[in-house]
């Protein structure tokens, strides 16, 4: 019997290192089987090899072969033991034992399945043959698990990716369903409300303004309710265009000059640099209407609102700030970080109306534009909010704003 030359060994763990590299290009179980037996069949300079790995019940079934009558075979279904080897040689009618070599593929000292390759003839070298098998499949092995795992990944994010869908179009059903009847009922209390259905007497006017304000709390709970929902499943869709701060900021605080004018607050906007920053508008507007809402509400009446526009160096970058000062009770600093969680209601007291999601909802949006709020306050003095965006675009002078306009 010819001995194996060290020229065909080194030929030999040649090929051993390519297939290594290809199994780990491998990014799929079945190319990596595939390979396998067809580098087997190369390694041994055999006619025929096949790989088994074992099903859900610990049984080992055939996967892959090469020049392999897969109707022998396919049947095959068999824990790992003296009986399947004799069984496979058997069923391929191989000569001699001899011609025919199995090893276990091992996962962290677990047995995951079988690697095997025949011949017609025996031929030299058994021994070296046994090892390369074996660190063929010790490579296999170690392919088969890596691309197991990540298949498991991708289909585990795709999962997620249709729960997060699923749970998207529940959102958007479910606001459409609450905002509707809530709509109309608004609707129709305005109507009452402008006479258009006779004159109300003064208890009629008075109980359906309670409707109408009613709603409108109910409605801007559920809006912030599902806009709580769809940021924490990263649903909320975030335009990414110039935004004008100056702009943004005379809409903000239109909308809530009528409040602060009912609390006889006074809301104070001084000239504002007209800073660009790339984001989302709206998502800036309700962020800082948010933050005006609660300096309004978290001031005594008669207490002032400050909104102070300029340009900010921040962590080596240039930022556009939005500060909102109040000269409200403050926040105590063992709740600094919990007001930004969701449904942290930290230093509110028991009957005062809220659900903990407005500086959640605001620090998310604001997150999403890539920047963040700061927050300074002294207990019993009042505290500042402050948007921080990154900047960009260009820059100019505006007029003084006035919110009450
Ligand atoms: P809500 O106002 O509905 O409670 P927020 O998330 O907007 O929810 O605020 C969380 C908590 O932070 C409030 O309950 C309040 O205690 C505190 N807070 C927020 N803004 C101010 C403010 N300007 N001054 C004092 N406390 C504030």
């Amino acid at each position: 019997m010819d001995l194996v030359t060290d020229t065909q060994r080194v030929e030999r763990l040649r090929t051993l290192t390519e297939v290594s590299r290809a199994l780990t290009y491998a990014t799929s179980i079945e190319q990596v089987l595939a390979l396998a037996v067809e580098r087997a069949a190369d390694l041994m300079a055999a006619e025929m090899s096949l790989i088994m790995l074992t099903d859900s019940d610990g049984l080992l079934v055939v996967r892959a072969s090469h020049g392999v009558d897969e109707g022998r075979v396919g049947q095959l279904r068999e824990p790992l033991t003296e009986t399947l080897i004799r069984r496979l040689q058997e069923l391929l009618d191989y000569p001699s034992p001899e011609c025919f070599l199995a090893v276990p593929l091992v996962v962290q000292g677990e047995v995951t399945g079988l690697l095997a390759a025949a011949r017609a003839a025996p031929a030299a070298g058994r021994e070296d043959d046994e090892w390369l098998l074996s660190a063929l499949a010790d490579q296999a092995a170690v392919a088969l698990e890596n691309t197991r795992l990540a298949e498991a990944v991708r289909a585990e994010r795709s999962e997620a990716a249709h729960r997060a869908e699923a749970q998207g179009r529940t959102h958007a059903t479910l606001g459409h369903e609450l905002r509707s009847p809530l709509t109309a009922i608004q609707a129709y209390a305005s109507l009452l409300l402008e006479g258009l259905y006779g004159p109300l007497n003064d208890r009629q006017r008075e109980s359906v303004a309670r409707i109408h304000l009613s709603g409108e709390h109910l409605l801007s709970i559920i809006e912030n309710v599902l806009d709580a929902a769809q940021l924490a499943a990263g649903e909320i869709p975030m335009a990414s265009m110039e935004v004008h701060i100056a702009q943004v900021v005379t809409e903000a605080t239109h909308i809530v000059q009528p409040r602060m004018t009912e609390k006889q607050q006074e809301l104070r906007v001084p000239a504002a640099p007209e800073l660009v920053v790339r984001g989302d508008p709206n998502h800036l507007r309700q962020a800082l209407v948010n933050l005006l809402g609660n300096a309004s509400k978290y001031t005594p009446s008669g207490g002032a609102i400050d909104v102070v526009v300029s340009e900010r160096e921040h962590q080596g970058r240039a930022f556009a700030a939005i500060a909102i000062a109040d000269t409200g009770r403050g926040i105590p600093d063992h709740a600094r970080d919990a007001i930004f969680q969701a449904y942290s209601r930290a230093g509110a007291g028991p009957n005062e109306p809220g659900m903990g999601l407005g500086l959640y909802i605001c620090n998310q949006l604001v997150r999403r534009m890539g920047g963040e709020i700061e927050l300074e306050s002294q207990e019993g003095a009042g505290s500042t909010f402050t948007v921080l965006l990154p900047q960009g675009g260009s820059r100019h002078s505006t007029q003084d704003i006035d919110p009450t306009e």
